[in-house]
């Protein structure tokens, strides 16, 4: 695992990041998205506990909603996926989230009870969960199920309220530097590391991370929600996470952003976008609803066909022209990556890789950007037998 070095009798230990930043007080940081924001936090709370400071440059081409951490649904921990090493991080990152309480955001992570609900024989709870889980009855939520189950932790952030506030905040914290600025390849990234001084860059590029570093194992997984008047919504559906766990319909969600005065309805998923003219094509959209892509508005009535035939309490709110919807992007694979992207790719500037968050980016993020940041970067030419990729193993596969 150590270098040794000619003519010393000293071992030369592989740093990480976050080691690094703070030997050499500078550091490059890509994202301006939730897992950016987390980065740069560490980073500037690492220089702050060593009485280091690190000057940071925090570089992104888009702070708004066009990407997915400025529209996400927020909920935190019940979407998780069957992978026991996100389950974990999930759990770490439900109990701490120091980022948000330290910088005065505390109040738009909410506690919220999730209900899951299906047709089908039992009601799958998601693995990990740290809380209890009581049999309900449907007919409570909804006259369309047979099986309800009630989550008693669980919790949302809403994101449309924070990421705006979260990104001046930290764009304002000693030694950031936040640039409006678009990476054409790693090329134009390592240039600019240089440029800026750093020895290092920190990606966090979300689902077009498949452009910028040629990371094919990621894609931009389509989603859409509706946003209805969180006031038009009777108690208790106002503050309290509906799921439907039917195999086939397992993205049909309610999720309420107290501080955003809205409901998230959604969803869905399984439309892969890798093509650089498709994404011009969802921009348009964004930028100008009559350009909307004919599949974005026929997954958008399916959401409202689908809501008012399973959630009926939140049909009142969904009358035509009565509600406004988005859509994003989920950075897709097969699992997420924390990962020193190759010398052969670098040269002698480190780039370390943290995405592939999915659809569980604000469930995910604390633990696995501490994690990812702890990833020591092998050493070049030397074989080493701890893991570079994928991050840490955490206690769920260690033990
Ligand atoms: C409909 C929907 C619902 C969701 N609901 C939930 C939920 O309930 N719970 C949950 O945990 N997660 C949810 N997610 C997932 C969550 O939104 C993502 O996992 C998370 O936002 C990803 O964050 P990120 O920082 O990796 O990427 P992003 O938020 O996509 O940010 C990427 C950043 O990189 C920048 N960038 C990319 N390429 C370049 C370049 N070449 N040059 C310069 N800058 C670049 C972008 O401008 C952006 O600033 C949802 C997503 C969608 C779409």
């Amino acid at each position: 695992m150590y270098k040794r070095s000619y003519g010393s009798s000293k071992a030369i230990r592989p740093e990480t990041f976050r080691e690094t930043a703070l030997r050499t007080g500078r550091a490059v940081v890509v994202g301006h998205g939730i897992v950016g924001h987390q980065v740069v936090y560490e980073l500037f709370s690492a220089g702050r506990r060593a009485s280091r400071p690190i000057e940071i440059l925090w570089v992104a081409d888009r702070h708004d909603r066009r990407i997915a951490s400025f529209g996400a649904s927020g909920c935190h921990m019940p979407f998780l996926n069957r992978d026991p090493r996100a389950a974990e991080w999930a759990r770490r990152s439900f109990q701490r989230w120091d980022m948000l309480y330290e910088l005065g955001f505390g109040d738009l992570l909410g506690h919220a009870e999730t209900v899951f609900l299906t047709r089908e024989d039992r009601v799958e709870l998601p693995p990990g969960h740290p809380g209890t889980a009581r049999m309900a009855a449907p007919a409570d939520f909804s006259p369309f199920y047979h099986r309800a189950a009630v989550l008693d932790s669980g919790s949302v952030v809403s994101a449309c309220a924070l990421m705006p506030r979260l990104f001046r905040a930290v764009s304002d914290l000693p030694g950031v530097t936040a640039l409006p600025r678009h990476l054409s390849d790693i090329g134009d990234l390592l240039t600019m590391t240089v440029e800026f001084g750093a020895e290092l860059a920190c990606v966090a590029a979300g689902d077009r991370a498949q452009f910028l570093l040629g990371e094919r194992r990621i894609e931009g997984d389509f989603g859409a929600l509706l946003l209805i008047d969180l006031h038009k919504v009777p108690e208790p559906f106002d503050r309290m996470v509906l799921m439907d766990q039917d195999r086939e319909h397992e993205l049909t969600y309610s999720v309420p952003h107290r501080a955003c005065g809205h409901v998230c309805l959604g969803g869905v998923s399984g439309r892969l976008v890798t093509e650089p003219e498709e994404y011009e094509e969802l921009a348009r959209g964004l930028d100008d609803p009559a350009r909307v892509p004919r599949y974005v508005v026929d997954a958008i009535h399916e959401i409202r066909d689908r809501v008012l035939e399973r959630l009926p309490v939140f049909g009142p709110a969904l009358a035509a022209g009565d509600y406004l919807s988005w859509y994003g992007l989920r950075p897709a694979a097969e699992r997420a990556i924390a990962e020193w992207v190759p010398w052969s790719r670098t040269g002698n500037l480190g780039v370390l890789h943290l995405g592939g968050l999915g659809g569980s980016g604000f469930t995910l993020t604390p633990a696995f950007v501490t994690d990812g940041m702890n990833i020591r970067r092998p050493t070049q030419g030397i074989e080493t037998h701890f893991e570079s990729h994928l991050g840490r193993p955490t206690p769920a596969h260690s033990s």
